[in-house]
């Protein structure tokens, strides 16, 4: 990999061509309305190109263009061996555009360059090499019936899903629902999030060279309530794969009732605890590592550790420790190589985590350190790392989802009070426990009702590990083998052996 501190990537961004049209049946493709929207940097408010606004009518060509090449079986009837080098492939080719793929990343969402090139290129490639390598591994049963049958047991790929996905790891989030989808043989519609299309449609070009059939990928760029909503009730997609808001995940929900219920997959908001225990003999390694994932991404992760729920003994010193590092952290442009905290995605979502420093305000929570929107002067949307002291359970800031650099300190006089709080919110996502004590470790993780529970450690990242959340951090989930479940249907075939 190139020294990306050697690349000027503030030139590499003015000579970038952008494309920024639908991709659909293999070509780039205007809207049939016409109609674009702008896509705005949050950088420093640039316009950086006219993406095309689709709708029901474009959702519609999409889909035609996915059931023709699914029943074309040029993807669907494919070897599983031939699917699998065809993956790797690609797999190889986005990491052949590492920069082209993290500039167009780091411009659109406002993430350091060093996190895009390095984080999310590498770990969207290797998505698809998982999936691409489980695919030919995977066997059926033969179920163990009287003897005068034989009953089968096989995958069925479910024909054309769509995924919709959010802006926080657009690449990210489209090759967890891609790579198995594709590796099980279905044909795929992809909506990216309006703030964010560019590297999809990038990937749709590159998955053609690849060697992936026309048709098989199609990415329909604009709106949620037009793009998405038209996927959601569309009759002739079977499975429609989403990412994103709690709210919008329970649109879905609807939108499959009210079509031909198509099977619904969704990842959505979290609020996840972090339990520091007086019996961690390290509060300080603890509460940097809540520290830093808390203000990675721009807090614009779903598995943000944003609640500390921490016993009171311990208190002081990790509000220390944190607020050193939140001292540390300075929001800069995120072109340049060093900066470790870059944009948040645009005017509307900074206006609205900003929102949250008055509420914490007036609820009665303090603010430690930040609260403040930084670097105004560029035309971008910049926060500082933002604590909230003394936060009680039942306030706002420990209740919604803020999906932003802040975090709310949550103080506890013992440990079954920490999982009482821990427990005491709508999301179940990510947690954490932080202890020594085997014992503790074991009863917190299995008292906390959460889909992933980290004990001395967090955002542990790995393919082979299910990721997804219980309550209303939605239902499924992704990575690891389980998650081709749900791109896969299961046919049970009899064979009477009474000739
Ligand atoms: P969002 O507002 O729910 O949007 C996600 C996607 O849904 C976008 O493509 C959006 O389109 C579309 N959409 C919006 N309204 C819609 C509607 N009425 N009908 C159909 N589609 C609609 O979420 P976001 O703000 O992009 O992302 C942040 C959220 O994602 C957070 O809640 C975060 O926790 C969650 N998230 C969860 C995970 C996980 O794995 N559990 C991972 C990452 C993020 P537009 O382009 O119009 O907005
Ligand atoms: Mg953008």
């Amino acid at each position: 990999m190139s020294d990306i501190s050697k690349i000027d990537w503030h030139q590499s961004a003015l000579d970038l061509k952008i494309k920024s049209k639908a991709f659909i049946g293999g070509q780039f493709t205007d809207s049939v309305s016409g109609q674009t929207f702008t896509s705005i940097s949050p950088i420093d408010g640039r316009t950086l190109a006219e993406v095309a606004a689709c709708d029901v009518e474009d959702v519609n060509i999409a889909v035609k263009s996915a059931r023709k090449a699914f029943k074309s079986g040029d993807w669907s009837n494919r070897t599983p061996v031939e699917r699998k080098a065809i993956l790797q492939n690609f797999a190889q080719i986005i990491r052949n555009n590492r920069n082209e793929l993290a500039l167009l990343e780091t411009l659109d969402m406002g993430k350091p360059i060093a996190n895009s090139t390095s984080i999310d290129v590498n770990a969207t490639a290797n998505c698809f090499d998982w999936y691409a390598e489980s695919i030919d591994k995977i066997y059926g049963e033969i179920a163990p019936t009287a003897n005068n049958y034989l009953a089968l047991v096989t995958r069925e790929p479910l024909g054309v899903v769509a995924a919709v996905v959010p802006w926080n790891f657009p690449m990210l989030m489209a090759a967890w629902k891609l790579a198995p989808a594709l590796a099980a043989g279905n044909s795929i519609i992809l909506k990216p999030a309006e703030q964010s299309s560019l590297t999809a449609l990038k990937l749709a070009e590159l998955a053609v060279e690849a060697g992936i059939p026309q048709g098989v990928f199609n990415v329909v760029t604009g709106y949620g309530p037009e793009v998405g909503r038209a996927l959601g009730m569309h009759m002739d997609i079977d499975g429609l794969f989403f990412t994103g808001s709690t709210q919008v995940g329970k649109y879905f929900m609807e939108y499959a009732a009210k079509s031909n219920l198509k099977t619904i997959g969704l990842e959505l908001g979290g609020k996840s605890p972090f339990l520091l225990l007086e019996s961690y003999k390290d509060t300080k390694r603890a509460a940097t590592t809540v520290a830093n994932s808390i203000f990675f991404n721009q807090g614009e992760m779903c598995t943000a550790p944003s609640r500390l729920i921490v016993e009171r003994s311990v208190h002081e010193e990790a509000v220390e420790t944190i607020v050193n590092i939140a001292k540390s952290l300075i929001p800069n442009n995120p072109l340049n190589a060093q900066t470790k905290m870059g944009a948040m995605v645009d005017v509307a979502h900074t206006e609205r985590v900003m929102n949250f420093v008055n509420i914490a305000e007036k609820d009665g929570a303090d603010v430690v350190i930040g609260g403040k929107q930084t670097r105004i002067k560029s035309g971008g949307c910049y926060i500082e790392p933002t604590v909230f002291d003394n936060v009680k359970n039942n306030m706002r800031v420990a209740q919604d989802e803020i999906f932003g650099p802040m975090l709310s300190i949550i103080p506890v006089d013992s440990v079954d009070e920490a999982i009482q709080v821990a427990n005491d919110s709508p999301y179940g996502l990510a947690s954490s426990v932080w202890t020594n004590d085997l014992n503790t470790a074991h009863t917190v993780s299995r008292k906390i009702h959460a889909g992933i529970v980290y004990v001395n450690c967090y955002d542990v990242d790995d393919m082979t590990t299910p990721f997804g959340g219980v309550k209303q951090s939605g239902i499924g989930r992704d990575k690891s083998l389980h998650a081709l479940d749900k791109f896969t249907e299961i046919k049970s075939t009899w064979i009477s052996l009474d000739i």
